[in-house]
């Protein structure tokens, strides 16, 4: 192949691959883009108004990080890493959202093998498929299979960040329980199937009252749901909890005629605290389960509520 053809060989693959391929040089300058990353550049406004000429890489980068950008930094980072010959290769997955699209690349950098220059090739792969699949399982492994609210362990998790928060900004949180009353039994006469419709129905009307970013709502076990309301008194709790009790009274099972459908009721165990360093929120958790208890043994089909002090040792 003539030396012209073999170019033009080469570089036909190159603009025929979707990764986008940048080659500069130890100081950064740009020396080739293949097609895709021209387009890609043109798309989203990443480039000199004249193109790629002239532009240098690691000043773009560095340019972003002044500007707050922890990526910029760290792909800067690892650029001058491979120039210096202190690794060999550098990866780095990076968001990189547009006003109406989700996306993440993949940034790899290395050095061109090449006898006289020292040149390095970036590519940027899109893995923004891989990234959405892996946000689906994790969300999906946060969710109760049955009522499609959180799980336990996404309850555990939000509220030691949740208990985090409000440590540091010195604000109440509150954890109320809500069990269903003799559910066994409602399980036993009407059918564990009429048992299952229970409960979800009970976690969608009980969701319904988690609205804030800092309120969750979770199936915390068999027929014991619970709800976090982060920075909220007990008071504005107490009124919450009330208004979830009357809808659960206005609970209605559409597929049971009138007669037969079964009215359930809970029983709620609610505490509030301030919380302060070095305490955890299981005592959160046990004061709420004490008072859950009271309610079961004052006779069911109420809420029992109060605060935790956490100075009284
Ligand atoms: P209490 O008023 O004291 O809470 O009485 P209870 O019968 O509700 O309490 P107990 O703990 O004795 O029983 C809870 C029942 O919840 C037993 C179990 O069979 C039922 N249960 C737990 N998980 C599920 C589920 O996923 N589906 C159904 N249908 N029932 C469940
Ligand atoms: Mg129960």
């Amino acid at each position: 192949m003539r030396k012209d053809n073999e170019i033009l060989f080469f570089t036909s693959i190159l603009d025929s691959i979707s990764e986008h391929i940048v080659v500069i040089d130890h100081n950064g300058d740009i020396l080739y883009v293949n097609k895709s990353w021209q387009r890609f550049a043109q798309k989203n406004d990443c480039m000199n108004r004249g193109g790629w000429e002239g532009v240098n890489y690691l000043a773009a980068c560095d340019y972003s990080a002044l500007a707050g950008d922890d990526f910029g930094r760290r792909a800067a980072q690892g650029i001058r890493k491979i120039i210096s010959s202190d690794t060999d290769l550098f990866y780095l997955e990076y968001p990189c959202h547009s006003p109406d699209e989700k996306r993440w690349f993949m940034m790899r950098v290395a050095q061109l093998k090449l006898p006289a220059e020292n040149l390095y090739v970036i590519s940027h792969q899109n893995i923004t498929e891989r990234i959405l699949a892996e946000e689906h399982v994790l969300s999906l492994s946060r969710i109760d299979g049955l009522t499609k609210i959180a799980n336990r362990r996404h309850f555990d998790t939000f509220l030691e960040n949740e208990w985090s928060r409000c440590i540091r900004l010195n604000m109440p949180i509150s954890i109320a329980f809500i069990d269903i009353d003799h559910f066994k039994e409602l399980n036993d006469t009407h059918g564990h199937l009429f048992g299952d419709e229970c409960l979800r129905v009970l976690a969608g009307t009980i969701q319904k009252f988690a609205k804030r970013p800092s309120d969750l709502c979770a199936r915390y076990g068999g027929d014991e749901l619970a709800i976090i309301f982060g920075n909220t008194t007990l008071e504005e709790s107490e009124t919450l909890i009330n208004s979830l009790f009357s809808a659960v009274r206005e609970i209605k099972f559409k597929n049971m005629p009138p007669k037969k459908a079964p009215q359930i009721t809970v029983s709620i165990g609610l505490a509030n605290v301030c919380p302060k360093k070095e305490t955890s929120a299981e005592e959160l958790i046990r004061a709420a389960d004490t008072y859950l208890y009271t309610a079961k043994k004052n006779g069911r089909n109420r809420i029992c509520s109060g605060r935790l002090n956490l100075d009284a040792g």
